[in-house]
């Protein structure tokens, strides 16, 4: 099969990988419909992140099932399915309290290389959430999206309680943070800040349900979401980039007693004792439990309620992948949909 490698920094070539095979017997093999390139793909890809030698990369996924092991009983051939980026059993205590990418079982998809034709799914059963019937092509971009950057944005939105009577202000424009805005506006919040400084950006946080923008960042962000919440601050704050002035600008715009939900992959952040002590804000986020939000993703997709695949501003063969980091690493694309 094709599928993409990096070999370094910089360095995404599509190549002739073996054809994955069912390795447990609870495996299930998929053929991909479509796949993605991420924002933490790009850490490993500016060499932020270390890369490993040549390596199989991309962990967002949706397709067709072509084979399952013999202990799958659930997920079918014929099946379109959805999964997060970690697999998951979905039964043990941690995955039924809600936090299916620290299942005990946990295996990460990444390590499979989901920019390919085809991907090893572990623990089918628990990893896999399948459609109604095979969806139409226009729907597959945004159950493509489900399996992540919809999911973490949501994630993101829950962990900052979002909700009725709430402002929540989001920090990051790209497809996590403008997937939290939906997320934020499908729970119900009065009021939205996006902060963007990218016009195709704050237009895409107004149709996904942003009632303000705010262009100024660090200190002159958190002093504008101050100044916009009668000097209190927001009550709910995503944060959806993982760097130190993020996560301290997403801190500092909430109000004592609001929370912070960050959903951005952390690089060198070291948080300040002092300041977190008096500043009153619950903290909570991580690598989002997709898995626990996929049925009613799936569902809100299926019934066109939500648009989620709108986040993708340039669709491309899995050939050109390397055109699709381009594109994303230069931010002339918010998000790059690969198709096998
Ligand atoms: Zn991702
Ligand atoms: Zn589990």
């Amino acid at each position: 099969m094709r599928g993409a490698v990096l070999y370094a920094p910089g360095d995404v070539r599509v190549e002739d990988r073996d054809d994955p095979k069912l390795v447990e017997p609870t495996d299930a093999i998929i053929r991909l419909s479509a796949t993605c390139v991420c924002g933490s793909d790009l850490w490993p890809y500016r060499g932020v992140e270390a890369v490993d030698g040549p390596s199989p990369i991309g962990h967002e996924y949706a397709g067709v099932v072509q084979e399952v092991g013999s202990q799958v009983t659930t997920i079918r051939p014929g099946q379109f399915v959805v999964g997060s980026f970690f697999a998951s059993d979905n039964t043990c205590e941690l995955c039924q309290a809600g936090y299916q990418t620290a299942c005990v079982h946990k295996q990460p998809i990444g390590a499979e290389g989901a920019q390919a034709e085809f991907l090893r799914i572990p623990l089918a059963d628990g990893t896999l959430v399948a459609t109604p019937e095979l969806p139409p092509d226009d729907l597959v971009p945004s159950l493509l999206a489900a399996s992540d950057v919809l999911g973490t944005g949501w994630f993101g939105a829950v962990a900052a309680e979002a909700g009725p009577a709430k402002t929540v202000a989001v920090v990051g424009d790209g497809a996590v943070g403008l997937l939290a805005v939906l997320a934020a506006s499908q729970l119900g919040a009065e009021r939205i800040i996006a902060m963007s400084r990218h016009e195709p950006r704050q237009q895409l946080a107004r149709d996904f349900g942003a009632t303000d923008i705010v262009t100024e960042r660090g200190d002159d962000g958190v002093a504008r979401i101050k100044q916009l919440t009668g000097g209190l601050g927001a009550h709910s704050v995503v944060e959806a980039v993982g760097t130190q002035e993020s996560m301290l600008q997403a801190i500092r715009s909430t109000r004592p007693g609001g929370h912070v939900g960050y959903v951005g992959v952390a690089h060198d952040v070291e948080l300040p004792g002092t300041e977190l002590f008096y500043s009153h804000v619950h903290l909570h986020g991580g690598p989002a439990p997709v898995r626990r939000f996929l049925p009613e993703l799936i569902e809100l997709i299926w019934n066109r309620r939500i648009d989620p695949g709108k986040v993708f501003d340039l669709s491309l063969p899995l050939e050109e992948a390397d055109e699709g980091y381009r594109a994303m690493d230069e931010r002339r694309a918010i998000k790059t949909l690969l198709r096998p």
